[in-house]
């Protein structure tokens, strides 16, 4: 069942006019599928295929299934195939039935490619795969062909057959499909079909010793599901006379049509598994779900709604042009969700000791708090104020700036929902000169916030009680690479990650669960950590814009 709803809008890009219009032709239920392979975690490009296959067949009264290309059994394991379904239910999209595998069909795969040798469109060759590398040719020479090409049919069955049993050590053999050593496409010269592979594979433990290669198995796989439209990216394209080959020579009992679509690139971020696995095993970043990286679980655990995600998917858009996307855009979306779902909370990054000196001491009071500005709904909540508070460093000047409108001396300031405050005097220390504590009197008329008199005060700070607030861990995040398009690692964003240890939140956060997101006022959205801690999931406004990249 697909959990997106169906809309009856016209399709909004050329994949779903195409469906549409196969649809009207031919009629029956599109069929699409998301086919990761378990040797990584997904990304957001993977949420960008996600969102148009499951959003095609949602849209259409289609079905889409979840399979995993499961054909290389020495990168691949059960701890990334659960972490895939995991994410993709995090995303919202549920899929068809079980949890697919092309190893599910290896049996079926093996008939095919059995017939294919018997017909004298396979065989089993004995180059290594270096050999073979080197037989290639280029794009603009022909490859040579291997001098087991023209061994007998009847040969080959046999041998393939001793494959299978196990007979043979890893790379003696490989069965190949038998095309054209000069075709103009590299993909057609004599592709490798299976390899030997003494492995165990986490779905098909040791069943198997020989593997299909993963064009072998995907286009197979698609046929055998009754896949109608096999949805990829655009470096598939040249493989796709490859797929027709194979569906023109073993003659599935379906044929799907192939269409490519253009990668989700993503500015200031890497995105392939290869690369971002990199990232994780040379210890740039703290795993998989470090909050900076690409990754769904990484978004996760930085605060990213799904939904924010998915409109950011549908906002880029499918084509077939390269492109790069500024990761501003996700931003932007992150920022709309969140501003619409976060609850608002108190947090001060780092605190200066405010003391309301003719605030009796050991009082406290409680002000009444809006949870949401523009959501009545929401409710509020109770926020303790007493003598001492916390307020934000930025947030008071000895000697303002032109212009700043806050906390200075023998200025008045609002704190937010509480009442007006004046800044008497203030304390230094007397090594650094820096700041320690402000001390005001209070306006006991404005509790609320507002002044009896009706006294214009423009600026309003937040502001946490010292004696019931709770110490946090915050941790900022920045772009992992300082330039659009990185290289590899020598790229990255050496100040990507700010870590404060003595930050202090409101109270109430105390019993804040994991995953949830805040809107710190005038800070920024946050979301808690396992750990307690607070990530910043994204700024308020976009400061990056009119930052220089270095
Ligand atoms: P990677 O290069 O990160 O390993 P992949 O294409 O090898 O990616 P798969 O697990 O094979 O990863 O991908 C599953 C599906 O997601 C495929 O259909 C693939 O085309 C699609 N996909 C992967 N990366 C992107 C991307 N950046 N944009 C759009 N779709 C993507
Ligand atoms: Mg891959």
């Amino acid at each position: 069942m697909n959990t997106r709803p169906a809309t009856a809008t016209a399709p909004t890009d050329f994949i779903r006019r195409i469906v549409a219009a196969d649809l009207a032709a031919a009629g029956g239920r599109p069929v699409t599928r998301f086919p990761p392979e378990p040797n990584g975690y997904l990304h957001i490009g993977h949420a960008k295929s996600m969102c148009l296959n499951f959003g095609v067949a949602g849209e259409t009264g289609g079905l889409c299934r979840l399979r995993f290309d499961d054909t290389n059994p020495l990168k691949e394991s059960r701890e990334f195939a659960e972490a895939i379904e995991d994410d993709v239910r995090w995303l919202g999209f549920g899929w068809e039935g079980a949890p697919r595998h092309a190893s599910d069909y290896f049996e079926e795969m093996y008939g095919y490619a059995l017939e294919l040798v018997r017909a004298g469109f396979a065989y089993v060759d004995e180059l290594s795969a270096e050999e073979i590398r080197e037989t290639r040719g280029t794009l603009t020479l022909p490859g040579r062909e291997s001098p087991w090409r023209e061994r007998p049919a009847t040969e080959s069955a046999e041998l393939f057959a001793r494959m299978r049993k196990g007979e043979f050590p890893d790379g003696a053999y490989v069965l190949r499909a038998r095309i054209d050593m000069a075709s103009g496409n590299l993909n057609l010269r004599d592709p490798v079909l299976y390899r030997i592979r003494h492995a165990v594979h986490p779905h098909t433990g040791d069943a198997w010793c020989i593997y299909p290669t993963y064009d072998f198995a995907q286009v197979l796989a698609d046929a055998i599901e009754g896949v109608t439209h096999s949805l990829c990216t655009l470096e598939f394209e040249d493989h796709r006379p490859l797929y027709e080959w194979i569906l023109e020579h073993v003659r599935p009992p379906a044929r799907p049509r192939q269409i490519e679509f253009s990668r989700l690139n993503l500015e200031h971020t890497v995105m392939s598994k290869r690369r971002l696995a990199q990232l994780v095993e040379e210890g740039h970043v703290d795993g998989w779900s470090d909050p900076r990286m690409p990754t769904l679980r990484g978004m996760r655990r930085r605060g990213y709604p799904p939904a924010a995600i998915r409109d950011f998917c549908e906002r880029v858009g499918v084509t077939r042009k390269a492109s790069r996307t500024e990761m501003g855009l996700l931003e932007r979306c992150v920022r709309d969700e969140l501003d619409r779902s976060a609850p608002r909370a108190m947090g001060v990054l780092r605190p200066l000791r405010l003391v309301v000196d003719d605030y009796p001491a050991g009082a406290f009071e409680e002000f009444d708090a809006l949870n949401h500005p523009r959501d009545p709904g929401a409710g509020t909540r109770k926020l303790p104020f007493g003598r001492e508070l916390f307020i934000e460093r930025d947030d008071f000047m000895a000697e303002p700036a032109p212009g700043f409108r806050r906390l200075a001396p023998g200025r008045e300031v609002r704190l937010r929902y509480a009442c007006i405050v004046r800044c008497e005097s203030f304390e230094t220390d007397p090594a650094t000169g820096a700041v320690t504590v402000v001390h005001c009197s209070f306006d006991p008329e404005s509790r609320g916030g507002r002044a009896a008199d009706g006294r214009k005060v423009p600026g309003t700070i937040h502001w946490v009680s010292a004696a019931r607030a709770r110490p946090a861990v915050v941790r900022l995040y920045d772009r992992l690479f300082r330039v659009p398009d990185p290289g590899g690692p020598e790229d990255l964003n050496p100040a990507s990650l700010e870590v404060i240890e003595d930050a202090r939140v409101e109270p109430s956060l105390a019993a804040a669960p994991p995953g949830a997101c805040f809107q710190f006022e005038r800070i920024g959205y946050f979301c808690r950590d396992e750990d307690h801690g607070f990530n910043r999931t994204v700024t308020l406004r976009d400061g990056w814009a009119r930052r220089p990249a270095g």
